[in-house]
């Protein structure tokens, strides 16, 4: 069935600690995070900032978390302190904390992958075409 897919990429600088890890991760630091969403869809939706049903999801919608923490986002955060403690904030559990969140805020015919990368050669995926 044909359809739409959309992409966005944007970064946040934040930091963390991996609970219970023996190794530097397990100290606080920090990294610039890469944060790929995309957004696939059969058909076409309005959004809160507008009422035509032009698009699969509205880049602002998708872009949330790349907002300060201090207004609803992920930037400069400590994700620790941020995400529910459900959420251990190795990239794949921000990548499902970032997808549980973004799936809430759209309609449900969108499927979602998230993408995020805390260095350079390593990517960590989750969404809705990985089982
Ligand atoms: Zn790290």
């Amino acid at each position: 069935m044909p359809g739409w897919k959309i992409s966005t990429e944007f970064s946040i600088s934040a930091a963390h600690v991996i609970n219970n890890y023996d190794g530097p991760c397990g100290r606080m630091h920090g990294h610039n995070y890469i944060i790929r969403i995309e957004a696939k869809s059969d058909r076409l939706h309005s959004s809160q900032y507008c009422p035509n049903p032009v698009m699969v999801a509205d880049y602002r919608t998708l872009k949330w978390a790349k907002k300060d923490v201090t207004k609803g986002g992920l930037d400069h955060c400590i994700l620790n302190e941020v995400m529910p403690p459900e959420y251990e904030t190795t990239a794949e559990m921000i990548a499902q904390y970032i997808y549980d969140k973004t799936k809430a805020m759209l309609p449900d015919n969108i499927s979602l992958t998230i993408a995020i990368s805390e260095s350079p050669n390593a990517w960590a995926y989750y969404g809705d075409d990985y089982c």
